[in-house]
Order: C-alpha cells, then structure tokens, then sequence
C-alpha cells in the first residue's frame, strides 16, 4: 500500500461496562498488521483474516507492550497526514464503526494527559510546524471550519444561532461549499480548542433539541491551512492551500428496520446512504490507485458516485484528485457486538 492515496487502520478499545457485566468474550485478535474475527456463534468456523495498514490493539492497558496509545496512533496515521498537508495535499481522515466502538476517541479523545485524540493531537502539532518554519519569507494562516451533516443537511456548529441549515452549492472552480458557513481565523492551538469545545457543545445541545442523538451524525471539522513563500530575488510571492478534513462518521449499526418509523427510519436510511456512497467513492479511488500502482493500464474508473450524498460531494476535494486520505475502523472486542464489527471489517476492507 505504500505511496497509495488511502491508509486503513482499524482499532479494538477494551470493554465498556455493558460488555465486561455481560461476561463478553473477545472475538479480535491482531498480529501485525492481520486482523482476526472469531464466529462465537459457530466456533468450529475457520477465523476470518484481514489485513490493514494498521491494526491497534487496545484492548488492555498500556501495560501491555502490544498496547496501541493515543500517541501511536497519531504518530502513524496524524504525523503522516499533516506532513502531506505540508506538501499541498488536501487530507482527510475519518473515522467508522458502529456507536460506542471508540471514533470519537480516536478522533477527538478526552483532555486528560495521553488521552488526546488526532484532532487535537495534529491541531496542537501545526502550530509547533509553523513556529519551526515561519521566517520573513514563509508565512502561515489557518482558518478552521466546524459542521454537522445530519439527514442530508448541513449545521454550522461554530455560529450555532444560525439554528436553520445550510445551502450546499458549487463553486466553478473551487469545487462544493457550503454558503455561508463560518470559516474563523485561528492563530494557536489554544484558540482551536476552544472552538472545538464550544463545536462539541453546540451539537450535543442540537442534538438534544431534536430529539436525536450526535452519533446519527456526521462531524466534520476543516482546517484551511494557507502557506505563502516569499522570494526576495524576484520578489513574488506563491501561496499553497491545503484543506484538512477531520471527520467523525455517524455510527454505522444498522437502524432497526422493524421498530424504526417515521424520522428514525429516514435518519437510519439517510446515514446508510452516506455511509455507503463513501465506501463506494473510497473503494472506486483506491482500485485506481491500486491499478496505477501495478502500473496495469489505469481501469476506466467507474464513475465516483461523489453527488449521492452530502458527506461525499462536501469532500470530494479532500478525496479524489490531489489529496490523502485515512480511515480509522473502530471495533468492539465483545461477542455480542460480532455482526457489526464483522460488517465494520468488510467495510474497510473494501477501502483498500
Ligand atoms: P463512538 O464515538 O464510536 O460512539 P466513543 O469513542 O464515544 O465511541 O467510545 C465509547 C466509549 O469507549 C467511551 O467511553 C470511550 O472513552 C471508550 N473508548 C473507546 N475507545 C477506547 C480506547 N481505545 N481506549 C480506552 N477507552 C476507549
């Protein structure tokens, strides 16, 4: 996969509280980069295998030498992502699984020491690039941009007065955007955090408003990060923008077809849409990047269904063309959670 456009990694957490009172087995074993799922329901099946880029253990405590942190993750997945943002890639990280397998911890974590997610994590490490590199001749600036897709419809979660949503539209030249959606300057990661903090708000208390709750949708946090060079012999000045695209993905547990009426079948039915359309964008871009890379001649790309869904049109510049993207696969260890963390696999299996 080296020099391929999309990395997966894929993470099992410890048990939650429901799991450990319900006597829970582990079904996920890792060796490498190998995944193993076990059928507790038919144990004489042969194990399921696949095999990731990464595959994070954390399944114990940091005890244990095969223990994933929150640091190891970053250092593969986050370093290498904002290093590409350097470059001038636009990136894109997100994170799936099904509720409670661990995307937002891996996204975002919690404050205490070491429990930091890629966000923070890369948000804290651009200011610490920009003071190493910023000179009279380079500067930098970074905007960054806050949002929730839920049903198909955009909210601002940084100007959360704007209660309505926003207008999806496409700019000729510089692809999707969404109107009028508050892009704030930010000048340290201090002022980043309180933004996320504040965003983090905003959505639960929208969430709770509507009656919904935050994991039916989608969290998108961007980062345009602006660097201009200056050279003083010919004294012009050439700027590169790169776009970061931290996404937290709506979970992916199916909605209850028979119980669920009305709104909850309609969210259910919105975030499948999504959900599949970007597996179908992500696999389409890496059977292209996988072709070029044998260097076969580059198969027809069947068209890349980026329009099918708001998620996807919104990051078609951070998917396709001149980016870098990454997927993270949160899994449950416990038996009882085996269809989904089975469905979960197949889904960033076919990312790559
Ligand atoms: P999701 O965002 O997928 O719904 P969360 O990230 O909120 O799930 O995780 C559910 C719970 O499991 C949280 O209490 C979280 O702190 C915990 N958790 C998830 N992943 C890990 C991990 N790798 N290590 C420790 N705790 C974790």
């Amino acid at each position: 996969m080296s020099g391929a456009s999309v990395k997966v990694a894929v993470r099992v957490r410890p048990f939650n509280s429901r799991e450990t009172s319900k006597e829970s087995k582990c079904i996920i074993q890792m060796q490498g980069n190998s995944t193993i799922i076990l059928n507790p329901k038919s144990p004489k099946e042969p194990p399921k295998s696949f095999s990731f880029d990464y595959s994070y253990w954390s399944h114990t405590t940091p005890e244990d030498p095969c223990f994933a942190s929150q640091w190891l993750v970053y250092n593969d997945i986050g370093k290498e992502m904002l290093q590409h943002a350097f470059e001038g890639y636009n990136v894109c990280i997100f994170a799936y699984g099904q509720t409670g397998a661990g995307k937002s911890y891996t996204m975002m974590g919690k404050q205490e020491e070491g429990q930091e997610g890629i966000i923070p994590l890369l948000c804290k490490e651009i200011f610490d690039k920009i003071s190493d590199n910023c000179n009279e001749d380079m500067s930098y600036s970074v905007e960054v941009s806050y949002m929730e897709i839920y049903c198909e419809r955009v909210r601002d979660l940084l100007n959360p007065k704007n209660k309505g949503h926003l207008r999806v539209r496409e700019h000729p030249l510089l692809g999707p955007y969404v109107e009028d959606l508050s892009k704030l300057a930010v000048t340290s990661y201090t002022d980043i955090a309180d933004l996320m903090d504040a965003g983090n708000k905003a959505r639960t208390v929208a969430a709770t408003n509507m009656n919904e709750t935050s994991s039916r949708s989608h969290a998108v946090f961007t980062i345009v990060f602006t660097q201009k060079k200056h050279d003083s012999e010919t004294d012009l000045t050439s700027e590169k923008v790169s776009k970061i695209s931290l996404v937290d993905l709506a979970g992916s547990e199916r909605a209850d077809s028979t119980g669920a009426k009305g709104t909850r079948l309609k969210e259910g039915a919105n975030i499948n849409k999504s959900l599949t359309t970007l597996g179908k964008v992500i696999s389409a871009l890496a059977e292209v990047d996988n072709c070029t890379s044998k260097s076969k001649k580059k198969k027809k790309t069947d068209f890349i269904p980026y329009r099918d869904s708001v998620l996807t049109w919104l990051l078609r510049e951070n998917l396709g063309g001149n980016s870098r993207t990454a997927m993270v696969a949160a899994l449950s260890p416990a038996d009882i959670n085996y269809d989904e963390t089975l469905s979960t696999l197949r889904y960033a299996d076919r990312a790559k």
